[in-house]
């Protein structure tokens, strides 16, 4: 990033307000109306980003999956909105700020399964297209040539997180529509020569299973080209660990949460396995990365400090003027900068808030990329 913070706030300003001039050009007025009440034009992006579901439901049926206590279903199908809809919801949805805001692909479904992959293909082509969004997809299926072929004119330096627990036939079970674990690994090295970045998503870990099999699943993704690892404790529900128990997998009482929740998914208490994990891991030569979207930042050779995870990549940090001028540009007035440090930008506020300040500290956040103090 060698533009300024200010320069850096009014490309991305530009690029907003073009992608929104543009694709109202291309909609007709049902499909704008449909874009606008959709929630991905107002949902908050979260620290790994903004997650865009390509489908509804999956059919993979992973037994360890938050969906089914949300209520999705178990047969797929894409998404409504077209992709210029997609993208237009997004460039009309006011904390998506281009160029900086992290796109996640595959939080609440397989993207590439055969019902919704050319959606999914489609959406992270136009939405990179017309907001160039750092992008990156979690899967559980195979890495084809074709499918590397599309990817590569999607974002060209994206993130892809190859998703596994397990590989031994109990480990199968708890992923049964899902393909070959083994093979899933095996299938990153189609992208050996490509700018996509492949890394192992271990995740969830399954105590029993997954601190079990590590070193041969560590293996494979290092013979498949896979470099970097990003580690993920489960999360359970009381229908969760209900059906681990169908397939005969129980977890530890001792590790599980005191008062499991119907809907709320909760960690079970796993750091002694990540730690240990980490540390083999690295041994053998992987970066450990401490989250999606961390993996995302390596991919795109970025840089961010915005949570106490980072720093990830090699944050620069902008200078007190440079802070004041984007306060400037953002009309924030109301708050003067205290000083900035290569973690956080400390500002103190000296009037009265609006409503819109949210907005527009989550742009700076986004766009430094550090993480925001108010004093
Ligand atoms: S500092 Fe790292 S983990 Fe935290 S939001 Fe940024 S990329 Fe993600």
């Amino acid at each position: 990033m060698t533009e300024s913070l200010p320069q850096r706030l009014e490309h991305a300003r530009k690029l907003k307000e073009r992608a929104i001039v543009k694709l109202e050009s291309l909609l007709d007025p049902r499909e704008i109306k449909v874009a606008r009440r959709d929630h991905h034009a107002r949902r908050k992006p979260r620290h790994c980003g903004i997650t865009i579901h390509t489908g509804i439901g999956c059919s993979y049926g992973c037994v360890y999956c938050y969906i089914w206590d949300m209520g999705f279903p178990g047969k797929p199908k894409p998404y409504p909105l077209n992709s210029l809809q997609m993208a237009y919801a997004l460039a009309l949805n006011p904390y998506v700020v281009p160029r900086y805001t992290f796109a996640a692909y595959g939080s609440v479904t397989e993207p590439f399964l055969e019902e919704t992959r050319d959606k999914a293909i489609d959406y992270m082509r136009t939405i990179y297209r017309y907001l160039l969004l750092p992008s990156q997809v979690s899967t559980k299926s195979l890495i084809t040539g074709d499918l590397v072929r599309k990817l590569t004119n999607t974002d060209p330096n994206l993130s892809i997180l190859i998703s596994i627990t397990g590989i031994s036939s109990k480990a199968r079970r708890l992923e049964p529509g899902a393909p070959d674990p083994i093979m899933r690994i095996r299938s990153a090295s189609y992208l050996k020569g490509t700018n996509i970045t492949p890394t192992l998503f271990i995740r969830p870990i399954i105590p029993g299973i997954t601190d079990k099999e590590y070193e041969n699943i560590l293996d494979l993704a290092s013979n498949a080209g896979i470099r970097t690892l990003v580690l993920g404790t489960l999360r359970v529900t009381s229908g969760i660990v209900k059906r681990l128990k169908l397939v005969g997998v129980e977890i530890p009482p001792k590790l599980l949460p005191r008062r499991l929740d119907n809907k709320k998914q909760q960690y079970i208490s796993g750091s002694h396995i990540k730690k240990m994990l980490e540390h083999i891991a690295s041994n053998k030569g992987f970066l450990v990365l401490p989250s999606a979207c961390s993996a995302n930042v390596y991919s795109h050779r970025s840089a961010c400090y915005k949570c106490r995870l980072g720093p990830c990549g090699r944050p620069s940090y902008p200078s007190i003027v440079e802070v004041k001028e984007a306060l400037s540009i953002l009309e924030l007035d109301n708050y003067r900068v205290v000083d900035v440090s290569p973690s956080a930008i400390r500002l103190q506020r000296t009037g009265k808030s609006t409503k819109r300040d949210e907005v527009k500290l989550f742009w700076l956040r986004e766009v430094s990329r550090l993480d925001l103090i108010l004093a």
